[in-house]
């Protein structure tokens, strides 16, 4: 991959998307048509799977202190964004091998992650196995057995069940119970090497049909009597359920690529339907309403690439406030995203619902494939729940304005590299709050110096001012919040979500103000992308809400935003914040094109 200049982490998956070829030639294995037979037989994505083999993917799962290419968190984030731009069901399949090796990363020995960096860089596909029917995101629940052998091994005897590419990987990293009692120190993981199991010991589950992602090898993996050496075993026994959580605060950011690439895909079907759609005599695009639902869309998407940033970015800086910041981007951003599509499926009316005549079917493939985003990973429960378990340190961190700021602005910086990633420093609780929400008071007063120089206008300040004020409110409200450990209530979850709005107005607010001086044109002049994505989550926190009498339209501001999503769909690059160039299709010169002019205001109908 020879990157282009730009923002680096940008230019690197750019590149890295040309080389998976025109989404539009019908002769290369990402062709729309040819992911659509590939889904309606269930058949898995083989050749597309390959092609990621070759343009180097998995090197980007190995550190490179293992001995891969993985300097910065960001840059496998936006390359398994490219590739869920295109299909969520090959992003998935490839992947999870990510995922299987994450443990080993977080909890090897050096001679174990030297290994596995090996065998990942060569192409071996590892898995993750954690859940059991009987017991989803119960994790002290898992009946699988890891028991000692008289040579010092383990043979392991259960099942794991709804396991990605049960049947196809190399290696699996199994959650194992090896205390009998259980408990938060009776599970141990163990890196499996499938091919040394003695016939007969491990059997691969029938294949679980899906509602979305149905090409993916989808089951699970039976184990009876198979024997594994004590080198398999990762860390110290009885580690394994702590190594999972600190590993989960990785995976659990890394999926908003998933998010982020299936955003992208559906708000480019529908920005294309509505520049080609007529009906009144007008194209769908100049109905004011429709305008309104892409822009909406287009501000969430940048909403959640901002929080996106800031969390990928912060894994190398703020490391210790992971467990807050990772279940904040896999509940918030995947939701987001779940409604854009939503949205995005209202805006395409009936064609949303064609899984051939129109766009290939991509729009309702994506909109089945990317309802397990929220799902697997941890659910929105499970991580709003994690939230919830933080309350009290993040309220103590809020109202004592307590931030890293140093380390939240190397996070925020986009021009800073970030430094090496160290999984020693994640922990199971962020003792100190969350640095970039309890940022939010002072990224206020900030706007607000900015606006009375007249550097920004007055209405951005007072929005921020006013989310501000929710955060205040929200945080009081989780201070009052009393723990507990079972039977969590059920206003609890409420303002967990909303937190998550905080924090994402929050991440947002840095992102605008570490990066302002340098980002002058587009939607960045008079910050106007900030005023839109704050506009979107004030809205998203007082749902409903009619307008103050004389305010009249809260979020006409969105409609500012129209020409910089139109010129980002016709120069064929990601929808942005900054510039990101994708692969070029051939019928770019004849894609409906709109100027940066705001459309003329018609009457509608
Ligand atoms: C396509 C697919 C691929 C998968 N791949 C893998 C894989 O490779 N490896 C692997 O280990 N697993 C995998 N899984 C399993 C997946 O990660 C789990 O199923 C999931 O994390 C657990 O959620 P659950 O809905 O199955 O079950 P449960 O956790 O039992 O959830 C059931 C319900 O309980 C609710 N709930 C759960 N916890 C709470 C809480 N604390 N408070 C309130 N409500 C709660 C949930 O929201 C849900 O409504 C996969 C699943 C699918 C569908």
């Amino acid at each position: 991959m020879r990157p282009a200049p730009g923002y680096p982490p940008y230019a690197l998956a750019g590149a890295f998307d040309r080389e998976l070829g025109d989404p539009d030639r019908t002769d290369l294995p990402f062709y729309p048509g040819r992911l659509r037979e590939l889904d309606a037989a269930e058949d898995f994505p083989a050749d597309q799977v390959r092609l990621l083999d070759v343009a180097g993917l998995p090197a980007y799962y190995v550190p490179a202190r293992h001995g891969g290419a993985l300097r910065s968190y960001e840059d496998l984030l936006h390359l398994v964004r490219v590739v869920a731009r295109r299909d969520l069901t090959v992003a998935i399949a490839h992947t999870k091998t990510y995922l299987g090796a994450v443990s080993t990363w977080v909890g090897g020995s050096a001679e174990q992650t030297r290994a596995l960096g090996e065998r990942v860089t060569a192409g071996a596909v590892v898995s993750w196995g954690l859940t059991e029917r009987e017991h989803g995101s119960d994790l002290l629940s898992g009946t699988l057995t890891a028991t000692r052998t008289p040579d010092g091994g383990y043979r392991l005897d259960g099942e794991k069940w709804l396991i990605n590419n049960a049947t196809r990987c190399d290696l699996i990293c199994v959650l194992a119970r090896t205390e009998p009692a259980g408990g938060t120190r009776g599970y141990s993981l163990l890196l499996v090497d499938r091919s040394t199991l003695a016939d007969g010991t491990h059997t691969p589950l029938s294949a679980a049909r899906t509602h979305g992602i149905r090409g993916a090898d989808i089951s699970g993996l039976s184990f009876t009597g198979a024997r594994v050496p004590a080198a398999a075993l990762l860390g110290a026994e009885g580690s394994g359920i702590e190594t999972v959580l600190r590993s989960l605060q990785i995976t659990r950011t890394l999926c908003a690529s998933l998010s982020l690439g299936a955003g992208d895909h559906a708000l480019r079907i529908a920005t294309g339907f509505g520049l080609e759609h007529r009906l009144y005599g007008k194209h769908l695009i100049d109905l004011p309403q429709a305008r309104r639902s892409l822009t909406e869309a287009y501000a969430d998407l940048l909403t959640a690439e901002a929080v996106t940033l800031l969390a990928a970015r912060g894994m190398h800086t703020l490391t210790e406030e992971m467990s807050v910041t990772s279940p904040t981007l896999k509940y918030l951003v995947p939701a987001t995203v779940d409604q854009l599509i939503t949205d995005m499926g209202q805006f395409l009316g009936a064609r949303s619902f064609l899984s051939e005549d129109f766009a290939h079917g991509a729009f309702a493939k994506l909109e089945r494939d990317h309802r397990i985003v929220g799902i697997f990973d941890g659910n929105s429960m499970v991580n709003l729940n994690a939230l919830i378990n933080q309350f009290g340190s993040l309220a103590r961190g809020y109202r004592a304005g307590r931030t890293e700021a140093e380390a939240l602005a190397a996070a925020a910086d986009l021009a800073l590299p970030v430094p090496e990633f160290d999984p020693v420093r994640l922990e199971l609780t962020s003792r100190g709050g969350n640095s970039v929400t309890a940022s939010l008071p002072a990224g206020a007063d900030a706007l607000r110096a900015l606006a009375d120089a007249g550097v920004v206008p007055a209405s951005l300040a007072d929005r921020a001012a006013r989310l501000r004020e929710v955060a205040d409110e929200t945080h009081e409200r989780m201070a009052a919040h009393r723990p507990t450990p079972r039977d969590v209530p059920a206003d609890a979850f409420d303002l967990a979500h909303r937190y998550t709005l905080c924090a994402a107005a929050a991440a947002c607010v840095q992102i605008y103000l570490h990066n302002r001086a340098a980002h002058t044109e587009g939607a960045w002049r008079d910050g106007l992308w900030l005023e839109a994505c704050l506009a979107r989550l004030a809205a998203r926190l007082a749902p409903g809400r009619l307008s103050a009498g004389d305010a009249g339209d809260e979020e006409a501001v969105l409609d500012d935003l129209l020409p910089h999503l139109l010129d980002q769909h016709a120069g064929g690059h990601m929808f942005s914040l900054l510039p990101f160039p994708l692969a070029p299709s051939p019928d770019h010169a004849d894609r409906p094109v709109r100027s940066a002019a705001v459309p003329q205001l018609q009457e509608t109908p």
